[in-house]
């Protein structure tokens, strides 16, 4: 029979099942192996058992438990009884259990739990006379009747909320600590009335009917739509299914003596090395979590239970050793007695996981590369998002738009608009494309979608480990919680402080960074890289993975072995220098016309376009050299030392031209009002553009096509180019330049130009008498490049891979529509998984990219191969590029931090296997002696 139970003891019978402990952590969930782990580790975990993922998975088959299954909950549970010196439904010494859902993967909030199970009209009575607590035991039975009524059977928790409410505006109570032993039995009497009212049958008397719905319900939520919202964001199997722990219930609610709690072991907001956490006396697990009575911080249980305190701390440090990161406890004290209930590794702001990481690894915890493993590119990417500028916080603050204060939850500027509810937030983000500020007195499990949707989050209840709080952290949202000084109406959809109202749908700014809320919209910054530290340190580790030699596995002559370079698309100096400041060792896209839109100079480009002789194109040109030198001379400058590839002009020429439709009005308005001055020259100019006029321009007269049809404007920029680098190197700075002609189909065409443009730099060089080192090369930008990359690596240097292009022409989309028409339809029909503009095309645009490379390295072993194309930013695509053999990716500089970062995780994830030493060779002497063996008796025959 398959053992679907393990008891808490039984934890080499799983390991032994599951082979390893990433095995046990599948078949017993997270929670489950920390459990588990701890029970064997000696920490006082109380007794219980968890039924496995597998159970649950057969149960989303055929909606029964698995043949065996009960029989061994049922054995299991006597295992605990004895354990627990108690038993389940015994009135005279009731043994209580809780129900928990935990998968692999934590899933905080978004499935079911049930406490107090084994409660029922006799066994309460057991309870209070076992404890002498009747108030405790009455608390604890309507607890179990409302959450089974909305965990196991879905009530709304209105139908219990409100006739609480009422019960106690009736008896003119403000808190529940108010309520005695009398109004809580009263209540139990009123809500197994609602329970039986709303459901039609009476709330079941049967404790193992209890655990049978509960072990159901737990499954069920499996599948719950919040759960399946979750893991679709977080990108969490469906299929892993949740396994169920039952655990004796231990009770924080018992009095003064007793209390619970929940902690990280380091603050998960700033990664500070300093227990962060939050309890209250006398109350049970989800008064904390779900932050609707303020809690206080742990330190101050030192003074309140010191010995308590001390066994916390002395745990909480072992279990962060034992399991190598931050861990998120909860913990019970019953009457003095320390339990802990669960040790997970806890969830975190961006800021938080570096600080952790480099922190760690400094210890000497965890080594430099789990370090990096451990932050994620989108870590990265929302530590450079935009904060608040502190000086415009100043001057609102000044100017009375401030509004409220809170916890400061989770880091970063968020300014939207106000909404009261998940819904609403979700759908005006959704709907509306609003930027949306969810704001609530609290959250729950129900209301992530509209936090996920929303900017910004902010409660006027709870703490730093509220709800609200844990799940915005993971999501990077920011979030104040706990600004209390603010009334929210939920009715008349408006909250106040001091009589400053914001309504819904106004706008309001929520620092995350300071717990501050302003109203209106304040201006944000970006933050500078250069402060933080720890980011810096990581991506230094980072660079130092990537950098090693063999990495990578060399297939092929000229496939590098170390990892991944970050190069960065650059046209100006001030962006160079950024680039540098990023960690980017190299400009892989300068695009040149960027150049030629600036105000002074666009007259001078028009006029060399409208020119209709060679010589008139020349002249206008050479009023351009000397601002392209001037341009190429910055970028030199500011990447002394590393290379700079400048791709020379792509776009189609009408894009330098005035709009086509807004002169043909102005030349009609001048007609109709007959006005003469000027009309001849705009109508010449109107006749000009229509006869450049192209059906489909991108795939028109362009990139190298534009140079073979007028070389003068690719020859004074190579001439420019030149002359700039030879400038540089006179000053003594050491100039790589790299010329890149764009848009090459055939190896004709860099026959035709690339020759001529070689002799101008040769010309320069023999002018300035100067030598440095350069290249040419060419993007891999159209399909047929790629395929017969082997010829084009006959005259490239290099080989950058336009991939805006190579999607566009390998796809047939056009890059400039396709996004915001049918490509929304075909990712949301699954016909796209992801936007292949974003992330590279593995099974298409990708092959080819594996073609060139390996073709190209072929005729050219040591070709040099980039990407340039807006996916050398994304982490997938820089994965795919180590995969292929690039030599560097290249992407916006605000990009080049989260590429360092992916690059040295493609490496890690893809580190070649230790090769196994080789077989030892059978000694040659007995070879030899096989062989004349066997030649005698070939002869005999
Ligand atoms: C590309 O096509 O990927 C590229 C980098 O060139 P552009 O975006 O300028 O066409
Ligand atoms: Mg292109």
């Amino acid at each position: 029979m398959k053992k679907w139970v393990y008891n808490f003891e039984e934890v080499t019978a799983a390991e032994k099942y599951a082979g390893n402990w990433e095995g046990v952590r599948s078949l017993l969930g997270g929670k489950g192996a920390g459990l588990f782990d701890m029970t064997r580790a000696g920490v006082p975990v109380p007794p219980g058992f968890t039924v496995t993922t597998e159970a649950c998975n057969e149960f989303r088959k055929t909606g029964k438990f698995p043949a065996g299954q009960w029989d061994q909950q049922l054995a299991a549970m006597k295992v605990t009884e004895k354990k627990a010196g108690k038993k389940f439904g015994d009135p005279k010494n009731p043994l209580l259990v809780s129900c928990r859902s935990g998968a692999k993967f934590s899933m905080p909030g978004m499935m079911n739990t049930i406490l107090n199970i084994g409660l029922n009209d006799k066994v309460v009575d057991g309870l209070t006379n076992l404890t002498g607590n009747a108030r405790f035991a009455w608390d604890s039975y309507r607890r179990l009747i409302e959450m089974f009524g909305e965990t196991v059977f879905n009530l709304d928790d209105e139908v219990f909320e409100h006739p609480m409410a009422e019960y106690k505006e009736k008896k003119g109570y403000k808190l529940d600590t108010e309520m005695t032993a009398e109004d809580w039995k009263e209540l139990v009497s009123i809500f197994k009335d609602v329970f039986q009212k709303e459901l039609g049958f009476e709330f079941p008397q049967d404790v193992y009917k209890q655990l049978e719905l509960a072990t159901k319900a737990v499954f069920e939520s499996w599948n719950g739509k919040r759960a399946i919202a979750y893991r679709k964001k977080e990108g969490i199997s469906d299929d892993l299914g949740t396994a169920v722990n039952i655990v004796t219930m231990v009770f924080g609610n018992m009095g003064d003596d007793s209390g619970t709690g929940v902690a990280f072991t380091r603050n998960p907001s700033t990664g500070d090395k300093k227990m962060m956490g939050e309890y209250l006396l006398n109350a049970q697990g989800e008064d904390v979590v779900a932050g609707i009575r303020n809690a206080d911080p742990i330190v101050h249980l030192n003074d309140q239970m010191p010995k308590a305190y001390k066994q916390f701390m002395e745990i909480t440090g072992k279990l962060e050793k034992h399991y190598k990161d931050m861990q998120d406890v909860e913990f019970t004290i019953e009457r003095g007695k320390l339990w802990m209930l669960q040790t997970r590794n806890g969830k975190r702001t961006a800021k938080s996981a570096v600080k952790i990481a480099v922190d760690m690894a400094n210890e000497g915890l965890i080594t430099k590369e789990q370090a990096v493993l451990r932050v994620t590119p989108d870590n990265v990417d929302s530590l450079l998002h935009p904060q608040f500028d502190v000086e415009a916080m100043n001057s609102a603050e000044k100017d009375g738009t401030f509004f409220a204060k809170g916890v400061n939850a989770s880091p970063g500027a968020a300014v939207g608009q106000v909404y009261f509810d998940a819904d609403k937030a979700e759908q005006m983000a959704k709907e509306e494309k609003q930027d949306t500020i969810m704001v609530r007195p609290f959250t729950k499990p129900d209301d992530v979608h509209g936090m996920i949707a929303s900017k910004g989050v902010l409660t006027s209840e709870g703490g730093a480990t509220s709800h609200a709080a844990v799940v915005a952290r993971q999501f990077g949202i920011p979030c104040v919680v706990g600004a209390s000084s603010i009334k929210i109406d939920l009715e008349r959809r408006v909250m106040v402080v001091d009589g400053k109202g914001v309504n819904e749908g106004e706008w309001i700014s929520v620092d995350g960074n300071t717990g501050k809320v302003f109203i209106g919209k304040i201006p944000t910054i970006s933050p500078s890289l250069e402060k933080q530290t720890e980011l810096l340190t990581l991506l230094t580790w980072a660079d130092e993975i990537s950098a090693r030699k063999d990495v990578r596995e060399a297939p092929a002559k000229g496939y590098p072995t170390r990892g991944l370079q970050v190069w960065a698309n650059a046209d100006y100096p001030k962006d160079a220098q950024r680039a540098r400041a990023y960690g980017a060792v190299g400009i892989g896209l300068c695009r040149t016309e960027h150049m030629f839109f600036e105000p002074e100079r666009l007259p001078i480009v028009q006029r060399m376009i409208l020119s209709e002789t060679s010589e008139g194109r020349t002249a206008a040109l050479n009023e351009l050299l000397p601002y392209q030198r001037k341009d190429f001379d910055g970028l030199f400058e500011a990447m002394n030392g590393y290379p700079v590839i400048i791709r020379l002009i792509d776009p189609p020429l009408h894009e330098f031209m005035p709009d086509e439709e807004k002169l043909l009005e102005e030349v009609i308005t001048m007609r109709v009002k007959n006005e003469t001055d000027g009309l001849k020259a705009k109508e010449d100019l109107l006749v000009a553009i229509k006869g450049m006029h192209e059906s489909n321009p991108m795939m028109g007269m362009r990139g190298v096509r534009l140079s073979i049809s007028m070389p003068e404007i690719v020859e004074m920029q190579v001439r420019a180019i030149f002359e700039a680098a030879a400038d540089c190197t006179l000053r003594g700075i050491v100039v790589k330049p790299e010329v890149m002609i764009p848009l090459t189909g055939t190896v004709k065409e860099l026959e035709w130009i690339q020759p001529r443009l070689e002799r101008i730099a040769s010309a320069v060089m023999d002018e300035k008498k100067v030598k440095f080192e350069y290249k040419f090369g060419t993007m891999i930008e159209i399909p047929r490049a790629a395929v017969t990359a082997a010829e084009i690596a006959g005259h490239a240097q290099f080989f950058s891979f336009g991939t805006n292009d190579l999607t566009q022409m390998t796809y047939g989309y056009s890059r400039d529509d396709a996004e915001r028409n049918f490509l929304i339809t075909y990712q949301e029909q699954g016909i796209l998984e992801t936007n292949p503009f974003q992330t590279i095309d593995r099974g298409g645009v990708g092959k080819l990219m594996d073609w060139a490379i390996a073709e190209g390295r072929k005729t050219r072993p040591e070709l040099e191969v980039g990407i340039c194309g807006e996916h050398g930013g994304d982490p997938n695509s820089i994965e795919w590029c180590h995969l292929i053999g690039n030599n560097y990716v290249s992407c916006s500089p605000f990009r080049v931090p989260i590429a360092r970062l992916a690059a040295a995780h493609a490496a890690l994830k893809h580190r070649p296997a230790k090769k196994a030493a080789a077989p030892k060779k059978k000694p040659a002497v007995k070879k030899a002696v096989k062989k004349v063996a066997k030649a005698k008796t070939a002869k005999k025959k």
